[in-house]
């Protein structure tokens, strides 16, 4: 089968490269906002947002004026054109289908994040990648040997480093399919998530220590004056320890995920709006909400790679008050009781395990083979509450690009 994989490296750009790449991201960022001031305008005279094609016309006849572009390559600034053309689009749909979507934005000059996209003629090398006008950039790993097409290079900067993300066109062979049992995945507030067969999977313990860590510098930070060189630096520490956050976090959920989709399987979880709405108001939200997103992201793609199905559960489906045991549902389960004790039969367990089981429960009705394997009592489909036709299965080349881009350590 043919997957969309991202390869990610580090770069050890020379003084001169660096000041290339910096150019690169400056002119793709002042595309970006040239085209979305444009829009602007547009908008506010009451016409159309031109399309992509239109966009790169009006572009390229305003770039003699600022004969800089021309020191970079062409695709910085097209390829940013092009985002623009996706945020818009994202953005009427959003207001379609009722998401919340906001307004493409204009980008930042001392943002944390500045990025550049390239097409053509890019090489990949042991120790090197070859980039179209910027040349031969090391890397600080070995890259990976890898048969496919490169279709594009993004290259990004957080904090001081910098980075290249290759999107390749990759020929994996087809998976045979996992044999193991059924498993339900609760994703933990306290631990990283409790699997139906009462496996624990603690989040790193380093991150909670930079996590101290880190709040204690921001609070530094706020002290600092504005606009100071104090600032400054201690904004740029601030930034190389998210990094370390983000790292670690990443890493973990790799492993995770990686050994989920090798050895079970069907993996059911909890639809996502669930957690973003009902369980996560006391915690710092965007730390967790990224976490859980890509944990499921990360489940998308490698449970294709290794053969075995992701299952997520329906919206409603109330996993956190429903008994594991006898499927008594409960009117309501307080976000800060950690066990759950059931009125009917008298089962008690750890909230985060009882959510788990009746999410494996979900799949384990609806093939008898994989009942046993789950280890979920079988009672509570007397009551009607298993319903594997409610069940919505993940189709599995339902969005062939997006889902399978991956990192590239595994
Ligand atoms: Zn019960």
């Amino acid at each position: 089968m043919t997957v969309n994989q991202a390869f990610r490296y580090e770069l050890e750009p020379t003084v001169r490269q660096r000041r290339l790449l910096a150019k690169a991201a400056g002119t793709a960022r002042y595309a970006f906002n040239w085209g979305l001031a444009l829009c602007k305008r547009l908008l506010n005279a009451g016409k159309p947002v031109p399309p992509a094609v239109e966009l790169h016309r009006l572009w390229n006849a305003e770039k003699p004026r600022r004969s800089w572009v021309f020191d970079v390559s062409k695709c910085c600034g097209q390829e940013a054109l092009r985002d623009l053309d996706r945020a818009f689009g994202n953005f009427w749909r959003g207001r379609k289908e009722g998401h919340r979507v906001g307004f493409p934005r204009f980008r930042r000059k001392h943002g944390r994040r500045d990025s550049f996209r390239l097409t053509g003629s890019i090489k990949v090398h042991p120790r090197s990648v070859t980039l179209p006008r910027i040349g031969c950039v090391r890397t600080k790993e070995t890259t990976e040997k890898f048969r496919g097409r490169i279709l594009s290079a993004t290259v990004s900067r957080e904090a001081d480093r910098w980075y290249v993300s290759l999107a390749v066109e990759v020929e994996r062979d087809d998976p045979q399919p996992v044999e193991g049992p059924v498993v339900g995945v609760d994703l933990g507030l306290t631990s990283l998530a409790v699997l139906s067969d009462g496996t624990l999977l603690e989040s790193p313990k380093p991150l909670a220590k930079v996590q101290r860590r880190l709040r204690h510098r921001q609070r530094l930070h706020n002290r600092k004056q504005r606009g100071s060189r104090n600032r400054r630096k201690s904004a740029a520490g601030l930034a190389r320890l998210h990094r370390r956050i983000r790292c670690q976090r990443t890493d973990s959920l790799h492993q995770t995920t990686t050994a989920l989709a090798k050895t079970k399987s069907v993996i059911v979880v909890e639809d996502l709006a669930v957690h973003g709405m009902i369980r996560n108001r006391h915690l710092s939200r965007s730390i967790a909400d990224s976490g859980w997103s890509e944990f499921r992201r990360m489940l998308e793609y490698k449970t294709q790679w290794y053969g075995s199905q992701l299952v997520i559960a329906p919206r409603f489906y109330p996993s956190t008050k429903t008994c594991s045991a006898c499927g008594h549902v409960k009117t309501e389960m307080p976000l800060g009781d950690r066990v759950f004790r059931c009125e009917a039969c008298g089962l008690e367990i750890d909230r985060d395990l009882n959510a788990a089981r009746n999410l494996a429960s979900l799949v384990a009705g609806s093939s008898p083979e994989t009942q046993n394997a789950c280890g979920a009592e079988g009672s509570g489909q007397e009551k009607g509450l298993v319903k594997p036709a409610a069940v919505k299965q993940e189709p599995l080349s339902r969005q062939p690009t997006a889902a399978a881009v991956g990192n590239k350590r595994r």
